[in-house]
């Protein structure tokens, strides 16, 4: 671990279920309109926020690495 990862959230895919929310409270915020956003572009590495990015049901929340922007997820095929 020690990794990086940039967060965004697709607002135009994101459907507000807040499950991201719950998943990592410290992550991710639901705006007044229900929309995700992370609460800070680059977050440190963490199964709690790559469980949100997983178990988002429309894929809307995409990590890649702060340093190289590979992909963490979704993954790269
Ligand atoms: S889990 Fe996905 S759809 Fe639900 S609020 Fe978070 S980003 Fe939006």
């Amino acid at each position: 671990m020690g990794d990086r990862w940039h967060v965004e959230v697709d607002r135009g895919v994101c459907i507000g279920s807040g499950m991201c929310v719950g998943h990592a409270p410290d992550a991710f915020r639901l705006d007044t309109a229900r929309q995700s956003h992370p609460v800070a572009a680059e977050t440190d590495a963490g199964e709690r926020v790559l469980a949100a990015a997983e178990g988002c049901p429309v894929e809307a929340i995409l990590l890649t690495l702060a340093d190289g922007g590979e992909p963490v997820f979704p993954p790269e095929e």
